[in-house]
């Protein structure tokens, strides 16, 4: 297993290091005082930075302008983003625009790519996934009910849909719904571009979560499907194929997220590693740094940290090695470990801040609010857990056996 960094890659991180530090870092001021529309203006300028900087969507094939990264390269970048709220909406390659790019390109018809693709890519527009429901469970999709029915040659969608993240604002949503009733549980539903000004797309609310409703990029939506036609050319590849769509975005965004989450975790240890060496604690000058408590919060978080970064480099190394296939385990193991390793970091930090870490003068409550969400979605915990369990219990059956 080989992590080496090429020296054009140790260059790119250096330069998006310092425009995070430069630019987007000092940002964030703003961005907790205003709506994130109301910022809109003044991150195309700093995306347009990015652009003449070569490094707009870097995790894109090349054929798309991107770098042809592989997912440890991809991973590495993704880390780096990830310890703002903003890097990878700056970098054009946020989620879900990015699933959703990679699902185009795999399986969209040249007019699909022509006309959501390619502005897509280019960051003229923004996309938004509509899978989750209000009123089925999320955790098993095969219990989903919202339905897109043939009319001639349209489709006409009905089904209320919510955590439809980026909803607001977005020029087309790709719609999971169930096209085949009657076809095995694997092959019900398909993927159904669906643009937002089509009349029967409304979007409900933003949902407020954790007190906060935010706008655009930044919000997710409760959405309702109510007879809305559109052509079948735009089914996104075959139909009843929606699982096995879902599936190839799987590996790859499960590295571009659980290497965010490891850059939220560096940022948060490098927060609570300043505070700690800077707060005076005792009257004769001793620093927070000085308490053993805090130096082994620090250590373990440290350890933690470098354990759960190395598991998910060992997973992007696998998927882009041996495959999707064989790398299951370590896929569903990352998300679990990551998510919790990151809860426990950020918690930590915020605990060293004290009352500082509650306000929204640091970095560190907003994370704490909007990254509790990582261990609901993409699959919450205990779905990993189970399916892991149960492949892994199954092995030593077959083996048992033999
Ligand atoms: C911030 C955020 C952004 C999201 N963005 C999107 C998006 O863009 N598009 C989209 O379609 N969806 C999105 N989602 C939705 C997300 O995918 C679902 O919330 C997730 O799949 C869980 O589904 P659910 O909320 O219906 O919970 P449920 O399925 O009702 O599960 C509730 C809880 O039950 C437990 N549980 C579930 N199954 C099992 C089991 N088999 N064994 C033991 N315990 C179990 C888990 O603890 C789980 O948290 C987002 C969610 C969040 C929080």
């Amino acid at each position: 297993m080989d992590f080496t960094v090429s020296e054009k890659m140790k260059t790119v991180l250096r330069m998006i290091d310092t425009f995070m530090r430069k630019e987007v870092f000092p940002f964030e001021a703003s961005f907790f005082r205003h709506e994130f529309k109301e910022l809109l203006p003044e991150l195309e300028e700093k995306r347009n930075k990015v652009r003449q900087m070569g490094l707009w969507g870097p995790n894109y094939p090349e054929e798309l302008g991107g770098m042809g990264l592989n997912l440890v390269e991809h991973g590495l970048i993704s880390e780096s983003l990830g310890r703002s709220p903003l890097g990878h909406y700056l970098f054009g390659t946020q989620a879900p625009d990015a699933g959703n790019i990679e699902i185009l390109h795999l399986f969209g018809t040249d007019e699909q790519k022509e006309k959501y693709l390619k502005p897509l890519v280019k960051g003229e527009i923004r996309s938004c996934f509509a899978m989750t429901e209000v009123n089925t469970a999320g955790s098993n999709p095969l219990l989903m009910e919202g339905t897109a029915v043939k009319d001639g040659g349209d489709y006409i969608l009905n089904g209320h849909k919510w955590y439809t993240t980026g909803a607001d604002g977005a020029s087309f949503a790709i719609a999971m719904m169930v096209t085949n009733p009657n076809a095995s549980p694997a092959m019900r539903t398909s993927m159904i571009i669906v643009p937002c000004d089509n009349p029967g797309f409304n979007l409900i609310r933003n949902i407020s979560i954790m007190g906060e409703k935010g706008s655009d990029y930044n919000s997710h939506g409760e959405v309702m499907f109510q007879s809305c036609r559109v052509s079948q050319k735009n089914l996104l590849g075959k139909e009843g194929h929606g699982f096995k769509l879902a599936q190839e975005r799987l590996g790859p965004g499960r590295i571009h997220h659980c290497m965010r989450w490891l850059g939220i975790c560096n940022r948060s240890l490098e927060l609570m590693c300043e505070r700690a060496n800077e707060r005076v604690i005792e009257v004769d000058g001793r620093k927070l740094a000085d308490k053993e408590v805090i130096q082994n919060w620090v250590a373990e978080c440290a350890a933690e940290i470098q354990a759960a970064r190395l598991m998910t480099l060992s997973a992007a190394w696998s998927i882009d090695n041996l495959g999707m296939n064989k790398s299951r385990d370590e896929v569903s193991m990352i998300k679990f470990v990551v998510a919790n390793t990151m809860q426990k970091v950020i918690d930590r930090a915020l605990q060293v801040h004290g009352g500082l870490g509650m306000s929204d003068d640091t970095i560190l409550a907003y994370f704490y609010r909007h990254e509790r969400g990582a261990r609901i979605y993409d699959g919450a915990d205990e779905v990993h857990k189970a399916s892991l369990g149960k492949r892994i219990l199954r092995n030593y059956k077959k083996s048992s056996q033999k």
